[in-house]
């Protein structure tokens, strides 16, 4: 029987397992297939304090992992296909064993949504980002393209107006979702200019992205634009499937949490981005990691 259970290893995963470790409770952390989460696939992490030189996300994961074993959590390298939550002792199953555990605190994260065209893969972190705070720097006076029309995709094409030669947004109706306060910012912003109605087909580039095909969706024409920097902001897909029925979500998936990050399940904690739909920092992630470890050992303390 395990104390803690966590479920993830982003930062919010991880800064659980350190705390949970430190209070001698020898967290159980099951990784998942993105092992590290988001962060982990940034080249530069140039925003966590405490490395005022930067260093790669993979890094940060490594030093946060390393930390957290010293004080002995335990790392399983696997995925969770199964929760039980619906009575003590809760079980988490991954696709070798089943785990028991007096309480879970649930670290999943989001997953950027993708566009699923050919060469996004490919291009992913050689041109292609979902994260403007993270990769903007590398486009100075480069031409930049944001894919989507919400809130997302003007308040990170803004920022990104900060490095490139010009910013283009991409959107696939000639109306945008977001709010009127930066649809009048990103009017304003003589660097940004927008492209309706049109899809990205394809991104291609050999090594780096190059171009991109644009299809207009009510005349059909295609045709192709050099690019630099393809920043998609299409939403993002919070890692909840599992919990479906369990744990209250609301109707984009994201788990409903009070201010303790308590679940409605007592001894279920969420940290991160699998219910922080508006910062989706690794920082912020990490201190709801805190929160929640904190949370968890305040619960077992009681159950004894
Ligand atoms: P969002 O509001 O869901 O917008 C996603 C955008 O991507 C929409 O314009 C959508 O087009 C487009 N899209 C979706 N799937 C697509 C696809 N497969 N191909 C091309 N385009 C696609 O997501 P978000 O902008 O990330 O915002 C998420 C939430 O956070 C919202 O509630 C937002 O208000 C909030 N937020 C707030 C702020 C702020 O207040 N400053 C900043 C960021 C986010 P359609 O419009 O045609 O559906």
């Amino acid at each position: 029987m395990e104390n803690v259970i966590i479920l993830g290893s982003g930062p919010a995963g991880l800064t659980a397992a350190l705390y949970i470790a430190r209070a001698n409770l020898e967290p159980l952390v099951i990784t998942g297939n993105e092992l590290g989460g988001q962060i982990a696939t940034t080249t530069e992490v140039e925003n966590f304090p405490g490395f005022p030189n930067g260093l790669t996300g993979p890094e940060l994961y490594d030093q946060m992992q390393r930390q957290a074993e010293r004080f002995g959590a335990r790392f399983e390298i696997d995925e969770v296909v199964q929760v039980d939550f619906t009575q003590q002792p809760f079980k988490v199953t991954t696709h070798s064993k089943t785990f028991e555990a007096r309480s879970v605190i649930v670290a999943t994260g989001a997953t950027p949504r993708k566009l699923e065209v050919p060469g996004e893969k490919e291009l992913t972190g050689r041109g292609v980002s979902y994260c403007a705070t993270c990769d903007g720097f590398f486009f100075r006076d480069k031409e930049i393209m944001v894919v989507g029309g919400g809130d997302s995709a003007l308040q990170e094409g803004l920022f990104l107006t900060k490095f490139g030669k010009r910013v283009r947004v991409v959107h696939r109706r000639d109306s945008l979702r977001a709010g009127p306060a930066l649809q009048d910012r990103a009017r304003r912003n003589e660097k940004m200019s927008f492209i309706w109605d049109t899809a990205v087909e394809a991104v291609e580039g050999n090594g780096a992205v190059e171009a991109v095909q644009l299809k207009n969706l009510k005349t059909g024409e295609v045709h192709r634009e050099p690019v630099s920097g393809l920043f998609i902001y299409i939403g993002h897909v919070p890692n909840s499937w599992l919990y479906k029925g369990q744990l209250d979500m609301d109707e984009e998936g994201y788990l409903i949490v009070d201010p303790y990050l308590h679940t409605n399940i007592p001894g279920v904690f969420a940290a991160g981005e699998i219910h922080d739909k508006r910062f989706r920092q690794a920082i912020v992630s990490a201190g709801f990691g805190c929160m929640a470890a904190m949370e968890a050992e305040k619960y077992l303390a009681a159950l004894e």
